[in-house]
C-alpha cells in the first residue's frame, strides 16, 4: 500500500507537471532523483545520549532540505523521497520503488556514530562492486537451478548484460560520491573528509541505477554532534549533496 500511494504520487505530480509544461512538447523523460531518508519509524538508526537526537529525524530534515533545493535550481528534476514523515520503511521497498519509478540516481542520507564516539567527519559510500558482480553471479546460478535448465548462451549474455550494468552504474556512482565530498571539503574545509568508500550496504544491493550512501557526520561526538543538527548546517549539507546530484543531472541527462 505504501508502495503504491508513493508511485501514485509521482504519477500524480508528473501529469501535473506535462499539464502545467503544455503546449511545450515533452521530448525527453524527466531525470528522476530518489532521495532516501536512512531509517524511520520504530528504526531509529544512531543516536547521542548527550543531545538526544536520533538520526531517523536528522536524515528525514536533510533529505528534505536536499529535495527542496534540487527543485529550485534544477527544474527539470522530478525528486521523490523514500518517506516524508516519520515512519518505517523497509529497505527492499525503497529499492522496488527507484526501481519502479527507473530512477537515474539514488542518494541515501545518513548520519554516522563510533563506538568510542571519538570519530568525526564525512564519508560517501558506493556499493562495493566486486560482491555485487559475486552476487549476480550466484543469483543467475540459483535461478537457472531452480528453473532446472543447463547453462544457456541467453543465460550467461543476460549475466554479462548485468555485470556491464553494475560496472557502469558503479563508475557513476564513484563520481556523485566524489562531487558530494568535494563540495563538502570545500564548504567545511576544517572537518575531516573520510573519503569516497566501498560498502555493501543493503540499501544500494539491487538498484538498476547508480546509487550512493552518504554519511554526513558523527551525531555521537561532543564536538561535531550538536553542531551537525543546527539547521544553517543542514541546509549546508544540503548544498553539497546537491552539487553531487546536479553534476551528475548536467553529465547524464539527455536532453531532448
Ligand atoms: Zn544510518
Amino acid at each position: 500500500m505504501r508502495r503504491r500511494s508513493l508511485l501514485l504520487t509521482g504519477i500524480a505530480w508528473g501529469i501535473a507537471r506535462t499539464a502545467l509544461a503544455a503546449p511545450v512538447p515533452v521530448l525527453h523523460r524527466d531525470f528522476v532523483l530518489v532521495l532516501d531518508a536512512g531509517h524511520g519509524g520504530s528504526n531509529h538508526g544512531c543516536s547521542s545520549d548527550h543531545f538526544k537526537v536520533e538520526e531517523k529525524h536528522v536524515t528525514l530534515q536533510l533529505a528534505k532540505a536536499v529535495a527542496a533545493q534540487v527543485r529550485r535550481k534544477v527544474p527539470g528534476i522530478r525528486v521523490m523521497l523514500t518517506r516524508t514523515r516519520d515512519e518505517d520503511v523497509p529497505l527492499s521497498e525503497r529499492i522496488a520503488v527507484a526501481n519502479e519509478v527507473r530512477a537515474d540516481l539514488f542518494v541515501s542520507v545518513h548520519a554516522n556514530a563510533s563506538p568510542k564516539r571519538d570519530q568525526s567527519g564525512y564519508e560517501t559510500f558506493v556499493l562495493d562492486l566486486e560482491s555485487s558482480k559475486r552476487e549476480v553471479a550466484r543469483t543467475a546460478r540459483r535461478a537457472q537451478r531452480d528453473r532446472n535448465t543447463p547453462l544457456s548462451t541467453d543465460g550467461d549474455a543476460e549475466l554479462m548484460l548485468r555485470e556491464l550494468q553494475l560496472r557502469a552504474n558503479f563508475k557513476k556512482a564513484t563520481r556523485v560520491a566524489s562531487a558530494i565530498q568535494q563540495s563538502m571539503r570545500r564548504a567545511f574545509p576544517s572537518r575531516q573528509d573520510r573519503g569516497v568508500r566501498q560498502g555493501a550496504f543493503d540499501v544500494l544491493r539491487g538498484l538498476d541505477m547508480p546509487g550512493v550512501l552518504t554519511e554526513v557526520g558523527f551525531l555521537d561526538h561532543a564536538g561535531e554532534g550538536p553542531w551537525l543538527v543546527e539547521p544553517e548546517t543542514i541546509e549546508s549539507i544540503a548544498t553539497s549533496i546537491c552539487d553531487g546530484v546536479m553534476l551528475f543531472y548536467k553529465e547524464h541527462a539527455h536532453l531532448g
